[in-house]
Formats: structure tokens, C-alpha cells, sequence
């Protein structure tokens, strides 16, 4: 689809449900009815930036901040193994005490479970991924979070968003698979930009891509501000899977968040991968990127029974491979 189009379907709520019931066609022509499950490993909510969303940015002082150790990551990981997970997540803000030996000790270990690794620990030079991917990572997440240059200045003042292109090119010439993505419904964001930031997963010919609203969060500059609008992100989710038939695409937390059965709706329109915690019930409600993240007082044994339950229960399966991006 060129912007108009997407553009036009953004602008237009009579044929909602048409779109997701086209998402969700595409996703069975493409990518099965398998849901692949990717156990996410929180370790560490310290964060040197500033992103004005965030409620982990370096300025609120009213988290308690945590590191996860390597043994106790290797504790989840192996926890994770044993409940069926074929992909660990490591995620963590940008915390520089995890520094490229650390790293790559951390990567080496998990490695040598039969998962696939993907990482998600924001911006870092060329030489820094090039040596978490000799390390074994195979995939990374980093959102763009808006392609909209004006608002990326405004969310991010001492952020440069050529630097996150940059990244973004890096890992694709590095061979990772790469996942993006954006926030829908910042303060002052446009329809036209959200056309653009699909464009822009296509352009970049992104493995995954992951769509959230943006939640409204206290203990940030942005608590005046509303909550994005569930519908809104499931459309552009929808309209990504449209245009990027054979991509990865997460029924994100977020969208639970703001709406109780929001991932399956999800799954019923274009997504195909569910990233349940795996970290342990301590650290969850700490690791407060946004207010109301659901099951921090819960398990990872039973999250994973509670989506296994779900996902059965409108006719889907769980993957037992790794799920990489089959083009
Ligand atoms: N430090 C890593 C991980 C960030 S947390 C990085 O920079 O990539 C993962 C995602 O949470 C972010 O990319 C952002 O899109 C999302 N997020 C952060 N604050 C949020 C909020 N208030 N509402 C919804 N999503 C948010």
C-alpha cells in the first residue's frame, strides 16, 4: 500500500472490522496458525535516558531500581526452558554496568540452552552488537517509537533519531533479525506519521515488528496526557501485517493493558507471537515502563498456562519451533 491508502484506512472507522478480519487472513496465508511464545527476562530497570513516556527514565526517582545477576538470569532462563520456550528475551533499560563482557558472558551461557536469543537493551555502537552477535544473539528489539522527527525530539530531548536509524541499519548488516516498532498515541502524533512508520518497518524490511499505545504514566512529564487508543494501535498493527505478510508480529502487553482480552483480540487481527514474563515475581512490578502491566504478582508457570489456555481456546496452537522469520 502507498501512504494514501494507509493514510485513508487510518482516517476511516466504518471498515474496522474488515481490516482486521483481512490481518487476520493474511496471517493464516502466511504464517500458520502457530503462535510462537518468547519468554521475557526484565533484568534490569536502570536507565541512563530520558525518554518522556517511560516511567523507568533516569529522572524518576520514585522506582526502586534493580540489576538481575548472571546467575539468577540463568535461574529464569532455565526455568523458561523447562516450561517449553524456544526464545528468551533479555530486556532492560540502558544500563551501562552490563557492559560488552557482560554481555557476552550472560549471551554465551544462555546459548548454550536450545533457545534463541533475542535482545532488547537499546542504542549501542556498531563494534558493541557485532559482539553480542559473534556471542550468539540472534535477533534484537529496538522501536523506532515514532518516524516523525519533530516528535522524536519532543519525546526524546537528548535522543537522535539518526542515531536510532542507525542502529536499526547496523543490526540488519550485522544479520540479525530485527524487530521495530512504534508507540501510537503520543501527545501531539499524527495519523500521516503513523502511514509513515509503517512505511518506514517495510523500508527497513524489518523480521518483527511490535505495536503499543502509549499508557500515561505518573511519574512522568507526560501524566496530563491520555492513554492511546486501543483500536487505533490494533489498526496499524493490522495494517503492518497487510503490508508485511510474513513478519513477526507480538499481540503486545500493552494492548492487554488497555484492553482485558487485547491480545487475543490481537491474534485475531495479524499477530502471531505472545512475549509472556518470565522474570521472577519480584522484580515485575519494578520494571514499570507503564502504570497496570498485567500478572506482576504472577508466576511464569502460570502465565504460561493462562496464554497456553487462551490461545487454545480460539482455535490456535502453540509453536514448538523457534520462530524465526521464514520469508
Ligand atoms: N531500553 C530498551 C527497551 C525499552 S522498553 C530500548 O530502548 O529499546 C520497551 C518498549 O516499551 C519501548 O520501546 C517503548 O515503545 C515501550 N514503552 C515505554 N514506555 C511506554 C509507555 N508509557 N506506554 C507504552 N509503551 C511504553
Amino acid at each position: 500500500m502507498n501512504k494514501k491508502e494507509i493514510l485513508d484506512i487510518l482516517q476511516d472507522n466504518t471498515n474496522n472490522e474488515q481490516l482486521f478480519k483481512k490481518a487476520d487472513k493474511i496471517r493464516h496465508d502466511n504464517v500458520g496458525d502457530d503462535v510462537h511464545l518468547r519468554g521475557l527476562i526484565e533484568f534490569s530497570n536502570i536507565c541512563k535516558r530520558q525518554c518522556k513516556y517511560c516511567g523507568l527514565r533516569s529522572l524518576n526517582k520514585e522506582v526502586e531500581r534493580y540489576r538481575i545477576q548472571k546467575n539468577e538470569i540463568i535461574d529464569y532462563v532455565h526455568n523458561a526452558v523447562n516450561l517449553g520456550y524456544k526464545t528468551i528475551v533479555l530486556q532492560s533499560g540502558e544500563d551501562d554496568y552490563y557492559s560488552v563482557n557482560r554481555m557476552i558472558e550472560i549471551i554465551k551461557l544462555i546459548k548454550e540452552f536450545d533457545v534463541a536469543l533475542t535482545l532488547s537493551i537499546g542504542e549501542k555502537t556498531y563494534d558493541e552488537y557485532r559482539e553480542y552477535k559473534k556471542a550468539g544473539a540472534d535477533r534484537y528489539l529496538l522501536r523506532i517509537e515514532t518516524t516523525d522527527k519533530d516528535l522524536y525530539k519532543e519525546m526524546h530531548p537528548y535522543a537522535d533519531i539518526e542515531n536510532r536509524f542507525r542502529c536499526l541499519y547496523d543490526l540488519k548488516r550485522l544479520g540479525y533479525e530485527v524487530g521495530t516498532g512504534c508507540l501510537v498515541g503520543l501527545p501531539n502524533q499524527t495519523l500521516e506519521s503513523l502511514a509513515d512508520d509503517i512505511l518506514f518497518f517495510k523500508e527497513l524490511d524489518a523480521d518483527m515488528v511490535g505495536i503499543g499505545p502509549f499508557i500515561s504514566h505518573e511519574q512522568t512529564p507526560l501524566k496530563d496526557y491520555p492513554n492511546g487508543d486501543f483500536w487505533l494501535a490494533l489498526k496499524v498493527m493490522a495494517l503492518t501485517r497487510i503490508n508485511m505478510p510474513t513478519i513477526n508480529i507480538p499481540a503486545t502487553t500493552a494492548m492487554e493493558t488497555l484492553n482485558p482480552n487485547g491480545r487475543i483480540i490481537a491474534l485475531q487481527s495479524g499477530a502471531n507471537v505472545v512475549m509472556p514474563n518470565v522474570t521472577g515475581t519480584e522484580y515485575r512490578a519494578k520494571y514499570e515502563i507503564y502504570p497496570g502491566k498485567i500478572c506482576i504478582n504472577d508466576k511464569p508457570e502460570k502465565c504460561r498456562g493462562c496464554i497456553e489456555n487462551k490461545i487454545k481456546s480460539i482455535g490456535r496452537d502453540i509453536s514448538n519451533d523457534y520462530g524465526f522469520h521464514k520469508k
